[in-house]
């Protein structure tokens, strides 16, 4: 398949079967803005609660965390971000168009050759007021990263639940972002959501749990069921680091428009909360009850984007395949990433009978699974929508079900049927789960 064609197909599909919307799309859309629909938040939740369940409940040295959005003023000049999230910016005298500096080849606008300004700093962050005065004074930023919740938690953290180093915080939520060049569909968007850990060590130990972060977190994407060969490391070059940081290594996805990234795994060394010990009344250090003296911890960051892992699944999870003349679409999707576990479809939606017996069976179901009842279309239609969201089973109720108590359990992947007893399905759905 080309590559571009999957792209819109992928779009497509999740426009047509309730994944991703454009936003505000009634108002003619709010540029670079999704909304992810009821089969979309489905995925989004079940990668979200995979990851919180691995690194949170999972682990006795890491910490849940939901700091807001709006943070303090000064949490940014602490951070660098007031100072240092820039673009250069140009804009064309002639089209009034806006580039980046970096992304131009000549002194030219690329749209029309006019001439263009001087270079302008554009701050990434976007800012908003807090209260009823529209003033310098009240101004305060969406927050651009979910980082700096954590920093700013860091003696909270320690002084209520009294960890040794070393241990972590993690934290799912949005950040915001002005792009220049948003783009690729949810791949680089203004409004985002990111699932962070900052994973404080003793300095020395620093590299070690480096490596063991980037090997764990690799792993983790294996374990959402996306393709080996489809991922890679890549390590950020010395010019490409910030200049606190001691090393970072991006996991990349082989995204149809080429590699990209899903996530960074970062060495940030003891710079943050340093400057928040230098911008606080606070110290952020901690007791080594060993060496017996204050430390700053170092941290490691595996920060990764949550939009971009949805895109990530998707594209991974879709397949066509050729049956008699008819193309399957089927989204082979990890089963604990499904958005709908079992879809329960009456063979003959005019029987009574079997309507009422398929109910029956999806109240019974939903107390174990996420089920959906579908009674909108020929069996046939039924099962193509099912495969084309990932749904890993379907039970079929059928006019022999009344009198065997039996029903049809068909297999997305293989196609294959298997006939089972009413009595018998939790335990046999089960079982086809672990
Ligand atoms: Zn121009």
């Amino acid at each position: 398949m080309k590559d571009n064609n999957l792209m819109d197909k992928l779009v497509s599909l999740c426009k047509r079967r309730g994944f991703i919307f454009h936003g505000s799309e009634v108002y003619g859309g709010l540029a670079n803005t999704w909304d992810y629909g009821p089969l979309g938040v489905e995925l989004k939740n079940n990668i979200k609660s995979f990851w919180w369940k691995t690194v949170v409940n999972n682990r006795s040295d890491i910490f849940g965390l939901d700091a807001a959005i709006l943070m303090h003023p000064d949490v940014w000049k602490a951070s660098g971000h007031a100072q240092n999230f820039t673009d250069n910016l140009v804009d064309c005298k002639n089209c009034k168009k806006r580039f980046k500096l970096d992304d131009l080849k000549n002194k030219k606008c690329p749209e029309c050759g006019g001439e263009l300004t001087d270079t302008k700093k554009f701050n990434l962050m976007l800012e908003t007021h807090l209260g009823p005065v529209d003033d310098s004074a009240s101004r305060v930023y969406l927050r651009p990263e979910t980082a700096q919740g954590i920093f700013v938690n860091f003696l909270n953290v320690l002084n209520a639940m009294r960890p040794k180093l070393p241990f972590g915080i993690a934290q799912i939520g949005k950040a915001f972002r002005n792009e220049i060049t948003p783009g690729n569909f949810t791949f680089r968007t203004r409004e985002f959501e990111q699932m962070e850990i900052e994973y404080f060590v003793l300095p020395e130990d620093a590299e070690k749990f480096h490596k063991e972060w980037i090997d764990r977190r690799f792993s983790w994407y294996k374990d959402l069921g996306i393709k080996k060969e489809n991922l890679r490391l890549r390590v950020h070059e010395k010019d490409e680091l910030a200049h606190y940081a001691k090393g970072c290594t991006d996991i990349e996805y082989k995204f149809p428009f080429g590699w990209s990234e899903l996530e960074g795994v970062a060495n940030r060394g003891d710079f943050d909360l340093k400057q928040h010990t230098e911008h606080s009344a606070k110290v952020f250090e901690y007791f080594d009850t060993v060496k017996n003296e204050k430390i700053t911890p170092y941290i490691i960051e595996p920060s990764g984007g949550v939009d971009r892992t949805v895109l990530a699944v998707l594209a991974d999870s879709y397949h066509e395949e050729k049956i008699k003349d008819e193309i399957r679409v089927v989204l082979k999707l990890d089963k604990k990433l499904a958005p709908t576990k079992v879809a329960v479809l009456p063979l003959l939606k005019k029987n009574s009978d079997i309507v009422k017996m398929s109910h029956a069976i999806t109240d019974d179901l939903s107390t174990c699974f996420t089920v959906k009842y579908n009674d909108t279309a020929s069996i046939g239609k039924l099962y193509r929508r099912q495969d084309e969201v990932g749904t890993p089973y379907c039970v079929t109720v059928d006019v022999d079900s009344l009198t065997d108590k039996k029903v049809t359990v068909r297999d997305r992947d293989t196609m294959a049927q298997d006939r089972v007893g009413i009595e018998n399905l939790k335990n046999y759905l089960f079982e086809e789960f672990v």
